[in-house]
């Protein structure tokens, strides 16, 4: 078999064999498949698509491309969690400690923020002392001693997926359905749960633009997870305005313990708690969705789930004393309101543009190697359907550069604002695809 060969079945709509992708993966990360050779083939799967054998396949073949843990000596099931990222996503965050602190196990590796999208990594390094590097030991460890772990994904699993991802990035292939979910799903599966839920974000602030296209993800992940037989469950939601009310890497760890502490914006505490019910069915330790969300909602109130998150918190050498008093946390030099110039309904909050503003105040990157300001961010005062006054705060910036006026501008342009009363949606739309 020749690499030629196997780009030429793809451009010619053939569907692959399970040989020929695992001599394409093998080969590619032995370094005997040039970039070029891989990029024609990777152009050639974004255009003709590949069927779910096919998907399957090469999942599999990137998942087993490196070292794959295994968790299975952990007692019980073992879930894992990924949001495929949007504006203000702390959810894995507050929902690991709340189901870790109901008997379930999340064992969860992370990823860090590039462009408009935060990185959960990043949000837990905004905790001084916290420790994201884990080995196999040290993590199985931690899962069975407090029941969860979250670390940045170890660079020996799946190195396929290192260097295709990096490839895609420069030939203009991320965008394909099949490379996206298998990417995705590679990682997840070598790091060893044994149930997978998926949050698929669609609208101006996530990946998929479109509910049709995050669904066609959705139900391709979850096919993944039929074939390699894995209980992988996805809901697809909506990243039409932030997640929650804070953006930004210690803004958001602080409206965590506030959620933690019963307090938090409605739409992030409904997200918490039916996913979280929905992982609690998943490891089988409440079966019924009502009894889950019902033990969840207890915890918040007993103050478990908070416990919990001191607990990982500490596990992962994170100083407790920020947790138990977030006024610790660095305050950003500058904090500035935004203002409506209109009085009415908030119709729409434009959540990409609200992710790039958090950014462009110090509190993303836009490239791998910037430098994070933790303290930096946007949060919202106002959210779609909320009434404002002409001159009220829409929302505050939080930065330590001085010249923040071109980000105010951008900021306050996010904000539709209707003289006449919105229909208001569910703040979360949502759909189970399993
Ligand atoms: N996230 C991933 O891990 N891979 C992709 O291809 C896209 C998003």
């Amino acid at each position: 078999m020749t690499i030629e060969e196997v780009i030429e079945h793809k451009r010619d709509k053939k569907v692959l064999t399970r040989e020929e992708i695992h001599f394409f993966i093998k080969g590619y990360v032995a370094d005997e498949i040039k970039d070029y050779q891989a990029s024609a083939l990777l152009m050639a799967i974004y255009i003709n698509g590949m069927d779910k054998q096919e998907i399957a396949d090469l999942t599999e073949e990137m998942r087993l491309s490196g070292d794959v843990w295994h968790l299975d000596d952990i007692p019980g099931l073992i879930v894992d969690k990924h949001s495929t990222g949007g504006v203000g996503d702390k959810v894995s965050l507050i929902l690991g400690p709340m189901i870790a602190s109901c008997g379930a196990k999340l064992a969860k590796m992370s990823g860090r923020g590039l462009g408009h999208t935060g990185g959960t990594l990043d949000k837990m390094e905004s905790i001084p002392g916290m420790n994201i590097y884990e080995d196999e030991t040290q993590f199985k460890r931690q899962i069975n001693e407090i029941g969860m772990a979250i670390i940045g994904q170890n660079e020996h699993l799946d190195p396929a997926d290192k260097k295709l991802y990096a490839l895609r990035d420069v030939t203009g292939t991320v965008g394909s359905i099949p490379l996206i979910a298998s990417s995705i799903m590679s990682k997840k599966l070598a790091s060893g749960a044994d149930c997978i839920l998926l949050d698929v974000k669609y609208g101006s602030g996530a990946f998929m633009k479109t509910i049709d296209d995050a669904k066609l993800l959705a139900q391709t992940m979850v096919d993944i997870g039929k074939s390699l037989k894995k209980d992988v469950r996805a809901e697809v939601t909506d990243m039409d305005q932030p997640l929650g009310c804070a953006v930004g890497n210690n803004l958001e760890i602080k409206e965590v313990i506030q959620t933690l502490h019963g307090n938090g914006p409605k739409d992030l505490n409904e997200i918490c708690l039916s996913s979280g019910a929905l992982l609690l069915q998943m490891a089988k330790i409440y079966p019924n969705l009502e009894d889950g969300r019902a033990v969840l909602i207890e915890n918040i109130k007993n103050g478990r789930a908070f416990e919990k998150f001191k607990e990982f918190v500490k596990a992962q050498n994170g100083d407790v004393s920020y947790i138990d008093n977030p006024s610790k946390f660095k305050m950003a030099k500058y904090v500035i309101d935004v203002k409506s110039k209109y009085k009415g309904t908030i119709k729409k909050i434009d959540a990409l543009a609200i992710g790039l503003g958090s950014m462009h105040l110090g509190g993303g990157r836009e490239k791998m190697d910037d430098v994070i300001d933790y303290s930096a961010g946007i949060v919202l005062n106002k959210k779609i359907g909320d009434h404002v006054e002409k001159g009220e705060t829409l929302c505050r910036l939080y930065t330590d550069h001085s010249d923040y006026k071109e980000v105010y501008d951008e900021v306050l342009d996010a904000f539709m604002v209707s003289p006449n009363k919105v229909e208001l949606e569910k703040s979360i739309t949502k759909l189970l695809i399993e």
